[in-house]
């Protein structure tokens, strides 16, 4: 018998009614894809069907032709719209028999529960005779892996806590990756940027992609990825050297790796300097302090704020001066200015080291010429030190607004705390 081959190529096929009627999102071919790449397989489509068993075996049989693994999800469960059994044994050209051990585990499962097993969840224990099961610890439906016309094929369960661990204990385990093909990635935060722009400062790292080695960015809410790849026995070293050249182009926007968020990154500076924060807010009515508060550990660095959303809490919770908000509006540079300075000011900011606040028109109502939908300020003030106020004009709806406002804010402080120069103008920012 000659040696099996290599999974040089993927195909990731997602099922489920709900996923092509825009009633759910696949994030499982997403993972799946993420993972192949790492393990060293290409992954080289993605395909999405209904709970159709003609649809399922037409597409299994169509993946196996084109690519050496597949990995399929969803349609594992014991309702009448689960066939991907019935679609595998179909693609198989097989029939469908009892699994010993899947009957012996879910009669566990139901023995646990004090029920019978019923048809419905008896169903489950079926597979192809010429396939095998997959033991599923983290839910009821075991898996199924087949072979089609040499492509190996493996079926596991829709929801994501059950198919990621599945995928790491039977499709890890049996992947057969090319020498050398094993992929290594990397991912640097930035913040300041356009993508466009950091996409020009790194254009010629970007052409020279070639299959071995990649340089790409995404953006989302105001943070670009920059996304490095390289293949083969060098990989990390290539790594490293696009690393340090993505730094020196784009400088002091790169502010972490993948698992970084500003948030977390103004924690941990703050934890680092013993220091403190503390936030006014109006348009954002709380997303900064969610944000700050959301990062485990967050108690050490940030005391409180105040949600100053009218005029009048602006005045007699922070100090800020009527006569000014009757003069420049509350949307202005000299609010956001007197905002963050009455953190400091207040009882919370007796024991606070940094202060930002936030002010702006999120909409869709309240824009005018002069300060339309998107238009915000946004102060950071230091304790001994200066008060910065940044003017942007924030593009998108009102989620948008208010959640790129917090971004910007925790971006200024990030930069004050990293005591690096931020761009001469921020994402967003114009001229003051
Ligand atoms: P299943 O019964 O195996 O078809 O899947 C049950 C549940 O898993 C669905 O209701 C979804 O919530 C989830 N699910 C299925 N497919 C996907 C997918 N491709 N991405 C994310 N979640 C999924
Ligand atoms: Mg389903």
């Amino acid at each position: 018998m000659s040696a099996p081959r290599a999974h040089a190529t993927a195909c990731v096929l997602s099922v489920g009614d709900e996923l092509v009627l825009g009633q759910a999102l696949d994030t499982n071919s997403m993972w799946i894809s993420d993972r192949l790449l790492v393990l060293g397989v290409r992954p080289v489509e993605h395909a999405t069907v209904p709970d159709d068993l003609g649809a399922q075996s037409d597409t299994l049989r169509a993946m196996a032709r084109r690519c050496d693994l597949v990995i399929a999800t969803g349609g594992l469960g014991p309702t009448k719209d689960d066939l991907t059994r019935h679609a595998l044994a179909q693609a198989m050209g097989d029939v469908l028999v009892e699994d010993d051990e899947s009957l012996t585990f879910l009669e566990g499962l139901e023995r646990e529960r004090e029920r019978a097993l019923t048809p419905e969840r008896r169903a489950q224990a079926l597979r192809p005779a010429r396939s095998r099961a997959l033991p599923n610890g983290f839910g009821t439906a075991p898996g199924l892996h087949g072979v089609i016309d040499g492509a190996d094929v493996f079926c596991l369960p829709g929801p994501p806590r059950e198919m990621r661990p599945m995928f790491e204990a039977h499709v890890t385990p049996a992947i057969r990756a090319s020498p050398g093909s094993a992929v290594s990635t990397r991912v640097l935060r930035t913040y300041g940027l356009a993508e466009a722009d950091a996409g020009a400062l790194l254009s010629d790292l970007m052409e020279r992609a070639t299959d071995d080695s990649m340089v790409g960015t995404t953006a989302s809410g105001g943070i670009v990825s920059v996304r490095l790849r390289a293949t083969g026995a060098d990989a990390v070293r290539t790594l490293d050297d696009l690393d340090a050249l993505v730094r020196e182009r784009l400088g002091s926007a790169v502010f972490g790796g993948e698992h970084e968020t500003l948030a977390t990154l103004a924690v941990l500076l703050l934890k680092e300097r013993g220091e403190r924060v503390g936030v006014a807010e109006s348009c954002t009515g709380g997303l900064l302090g969610a944000a700050i508060t959301a990062v485990p550990g967050s108690s050490a660095v940030y005391d409180g704020g105040y949600l100053t959303y009218a005029d009048g809490a602006k005045t007699s919770v922070l100090g800020v001066d009527a006569s000014l908000i009757e003069r420049h509006g509350a949307v202005s540079e000299p609010v956001a200015r007197a905002m963050a300075r009455g953190v400091l000011a207040s009882p919370i900011g007796a024991r606070t080291d940094h202060a930002l606040a936030v002010t702006g028109v999120a909409g869709p109502d309240g824009g005018t010429d002069e300060k339309p939908v998107g238009t915000v300020f946004i102060g950071y003030a230091r304790r001994g030190g200066a008060t910065e106020v940044r003017h942007f004009r924030i593009a998108g709806d009102r989620d948008d607004v208010r959640a790129r406002s917090v971004t910007a804010a925790l971006g200024m402080l990030t930069f004050a705390l990293r005591g690096v120069e931020a761009p001469a103008k921020l994402l967003w920012e114009i001229r003051r």
